[in-house]
């Protein structure tokens, strides 16, 4: 049985850089926020070249409290891509603002930076590109037209821990950068955990109020703010996996190029990297027209696979109410219909990738 990520692998292979984390901070007493918190913190803040880094429970929060941040709620409007984990939708919708959709390109699977404009009314007020899967979306057309337009930039920056845009890291590119720490993203904790990032130290102040009831002063709430802290077990477990990341962001890339080496050649879709682009490879995505038969194919022997996302956001339930149908964003829809991701973690081995290889040639014929 190949699964599509294996977290125990993981964990074998750092388990006592691991276990003395935990139990360190079990003897430390400081469970929520403190210096276990901080540290790490300090770590992203620094690896991604930001000033502020502020630990939350999850990157579902950091997406709701960077809204937050920016003033944005009822009567306003944020551009987000059709194709998207719910989140980016169902943030936006959860502070009262209205997702406005744009459809992506279907190579890259980002944002088609050509739709942005002519989704701008008087209403909206920022911009949310998603690095979807790892790859980069196009920062720099982003951040030229929200300039022009006066709206913020916040990146979803969930799937692209560690990618680069020409050679900077994703989620330190924009007004708020956005991650989550889910167990099976690149850089993943033990339970739920998310952050954000900024350069600007007012946002900053205003996101740390949020995410403790709107204190400043502890108790005296000056807004309505939330009960969202990382806490120090899942920091510890962060701090304890950061100096590995790169190394296997680079497993990721290794094994996503020979997956590429030998699919290509049969005619199967496989991910491009833009020129521009570091890629990590959260998931590593094929596209095909039979691909619930590839799925059930796979599975068959004993092979995982994924479909993100079988539904595109503006398709949703909780978005119908904006009216949107099926054949607005077409290439949104054709990739909720078409796109596999294959197994690929760090540790997956050749052997288990020739076997997911192998499969899918004999699927293909
Ligand atoms: C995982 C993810 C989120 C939400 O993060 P959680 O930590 O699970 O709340 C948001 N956006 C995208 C694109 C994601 O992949």
């Amino acid at each position: 049985m190949i699964s599509l990520v294996d977290l125990t692998a993981q964990y074998h292979s750092i388990k006592n850089e691991i276990d003395a984390a935990v139990l360190s901070t079990l003897e430390s007493g400081h469970f929520i926020l403190g210096p276990q918190v901080a540290k790490f913190e300090e770590s992203v803040a620094s690896y991604l070249g930001v000033k502020h880094a502020i630990g939350l429970a999850s990157g579902t929060d950091a997406l709701v409290i960077a809204l937050r941040a920016l003033n944005i709620g009822a009567g306003d409007e944020v551009i987000i891509p059709a194709y998207t984990f719910f989140a980016t939708a169902g943030t936006v919708m959860s502070v009262g603002a209205k997702p406005v959709f744009v459809d992506v390109n279907p190579q890259t699977y980002q944002m088609d930076v050509s739709k942005i404009k002519p989704a701008i009314t008087p209403h909206t007020k920022a911009i949310i590109p998603v690095h979807l899967y790892g790859h980069p979306a196009e920062m720099n057309p982003i951040l030229e037209i929200a300039r022009e337009h006066g709206l913020k930039v916040i990146e979803d920056n969930a799937q692209g821990y560690g990618a680069e845009y020409f050679g900077k890291k994703t989620g330190a590119l924009g007004d708020i950068g956005c991650l989550s720490f889910f167990p099976t993203k690149n850089l993943g904790a033990y339970g739920d955990g998310g952050m954000v990032l900024t350069n600007d130290s007012a946002l900053a102040e205003r996101m740390r109020m949020l995410r403790t009831h709107g204190w400043k002063k502890k108790y005296y709430s000056e807004e309505v703010g939330y009960n969202s802290r990382l806490d120090a077990l899942q920091a510890a477990i962060l701090q304890a996996k950061f100096p590995h990341v790169d190394a296997w962001n680079e497993k990721r890339r290794q094994l996503a190029r020979r997956y590429t080496e030998h699919l290509a050649p049969l005619g199967v879709v496989t991910p491009v990297e833009c020129e521009w682009a570091k890629h990590v490879y959260h998931l590593y995505i094929i596209r095909s027209q039979k691909r619930d038969e590839l799925q059930a194919f796979l599975k068959q022997k004993g092979i995982a696979s994924e479909v993100y996302y079988p539904i595109p956001p503006h398709l949703a339930e909780p978005c119908r109410k904006f009216g949107s149908k099926e054949g607005d964003f077409p290439h949104a829809e054709q990739a909720a219909r078409e796109t596999l991701a294959l197994p690929l973690y760090p540790e997956l081995t050749l052997a288990q990738q020739d076997e997911v290889i192998a499969a899918v040639k004999e699927f293909v014929g």
